[in-house]
């Protein structure tokens, strides 16, 4: 069961080979076993997840959907009411949430279990897990490595099978890049298809939900689950209802593959690259063909998302003041020394660097010399995409220059972990939906292949994905040591 698909899972519930409250305390106990050592949950509460578990049994069969008692873990920038949302910060470690996210409302209302939070970096600045209150998490391939950033929690509670799936968040590459140092399938959806509303905000223009589980059919399923309209954010999207499952059967015979030259330059190790290589030829052999593009100005999208991230997070964090609720400094004199007080001890040291950054962008005689200019070269890194997909149906490319790196390995040079989303921050600066599926290993840890698909060509990135996933099995690979 630990290791079964969404659907086996679901079968499993109808037939009543198990109940909910069983699975649930199946992963309950495996998660109490692994997670000291491997820290993904924050925060759980065996007595809350047995009680949902309860409610779902009765609904399994009866009016249910394919998800009901189905658990799941969500990645901690979600608010959950009655639950505590710390985002992995010091600034909210003791907030508990007075209501639900949307998403979160979405999977209640399907009939999952929420089986606890998961850690994360700070306000999801990272790509690595480090910069959590909470401590590290652990890479479940080699606990020496980092399981990326900054859903990291999320991806390693998956891959150690701690939970069948997770939810992640994904502003520059923190849904892909855990997934993919991880061994993962996760997926970032067009911009405005998830809501929002209650998920704590980083960058509101790039911010973006989506799942994070073992499989591109599970992926379907689930943001089948959580995509949608909600009036409540500003930039959802009044779009119909889309089933994502349904191209996953569809051939692959004609369809093209667009490979940017710039993916495929310096930078990318050589493990990463005989592994991309390789996914590549499969895919030929499945009727795909691929056909050369250009993303000219992929080389500018890192330095214009860290002017366009900090600005917004800038402005987004201004309200964690010490006023109405997080952390509030002990001591303090006037009303600004307060302030002060209370954003100098609950931010750490990246998210003091973001504030900092955004700010000075912001201000008045750089705003058109830095903001401005990022806004500029983000429409020409849109319009790349939008003539490469004149070429091609997908993208595809490496996720991560390498594969997962050591604790400590760039910790000390912020430039140096920017450049870990080098491939994947296009994608959010664009708006598209982007995936990262397992592709291979390097010394034992996964590598991650990228799909990139126009706007709103979610369903046919996971049918491309889920085609690969019949004739590949690295996705069903596990952690020495967790084997089941
Ligand atoms: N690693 C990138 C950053 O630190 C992206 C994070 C994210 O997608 N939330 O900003």
């Amino acid at each position: 069961m630990i290791n079964s698909s969404l659907k086996e899972l679901a079968a499993a519930l109808a037939a009543r080979k198990i109940s909910s409250v069983e699975l649930t305390t199946l992963f309950l106990d495996r998660i109490e076993k692994l997670n000291p050592t491997l820290n993904a949950f924050v925060t759980l509460d065996r007595a809350k997840a047995l009680a949902s578990a309860r409610v779902a049994d009765t609904k399994v069969g009866a009016g249910g959907t394919a998800l009901t008692g189905i658990p799941l873990a969500h990645k901690d920038i979600f608010c959950t009411a009655g639950w505590r949302t710390a985002c992995g910060s010091k600034m909210l470690a003791n907030f508990v949430s007075p209501y639900d996210a949307h998403v979160v409302e979405r999977f209640n209302n399907a009939g999952m279990v929420l089986l606890g939070k998961c850690n994360m970096d700070e306000f999801a600045m990272g790509s690595s897990n480090e910069t959590s209150h909470f401590g590290p998490v652990k890479n479940p391939w080699d606990i020496t490595c980092v399981p990326g950033g900054s859903s990291g929690g999320s991806a390693a509670a998956v891959a150690a099978r701690l939970a069948p799936a997770a939810t992640g968040t994904d502003t520059g590459g923190s849904i892909r890049q855990p997934a993919a140092l991880c061994g993962l399938t996760g997926l970032k959806p067009t911009y405005g298809v998830v809501s929002r509303y209650g998920m704590i905000a980083f960058a509101s223009s790039l911010d973006q939900a989506g799942p994070m589980a073992k499989s591109a059919e599970d992926c379907a399923l689930l943001l089948s689950a959580m995509a949608g309209f909600d009036p409540r954010d500003s930039t959802s999207l009044e779009r119909p209802a889309e089933d994502y499952s349904r191209d996953l059967e569809k051939p692959l015979a004609g369809l093209k593959i667009g490979l940017p030259r710039e993916f495929f330059g310096a930078g990318m190790d050589d493990a990463v690259r005989a592994a991309v290589e390789a996914a590549l030829a499969e895919y030929r052999k499945l009727g795909a063909t691929t056909v050369e593009v250009g993303l000219p100005n992929s080389n500018l999208s890192v330095p214009a998302y860290y002017v366009i991230a900090p600005a917004e997070a800038s402005s987004n964090l201004s309200r964690f003041d010490g006023v109405r609720y997080g952390h509030r400094a002990a001591d303090y004199g006037d009303l600004n020394d307060m302030y002060a007080k209370s954003r100098a001890q609950g931010f750490g040291d990246e998210v003091k660097r973001r504030i900092l950054i955004g700010t000075y962008v912001l201000s008045h005689g750089y705003y058109d010399a830095y903001y401005l200019k990022a806004q500029k070269i983000r429409r020409l890194i849109a319009a790349d995409f939008a003539a490469a997909f004149k070429d091609c149906d997908v993208i595809m490319g490496p996720t991560t220059p390498s594969p997962a790196f050591k604790f400590g390995a760039k910790a000390a040079d912020p430039v140096q972990m920017y450049l870990s989303d080098i491939y994947t921050i296009a994608v959010n600066l664009a708006g598209l939906p982007g995936m990262s599926i397992p592709c291979g290993f390097d010394n034992g840890l996964p590598v991650g292949l990228q799909l990139i698909a126009p706007w709103f060509g979610e369903a046919r990135m996971l049918g491309v994905a889920h085609q690969y996933q019949q004739v590949s099995d690295w996705h069903r690979r596990l952690p020495a040591g967790l084997e089941i």
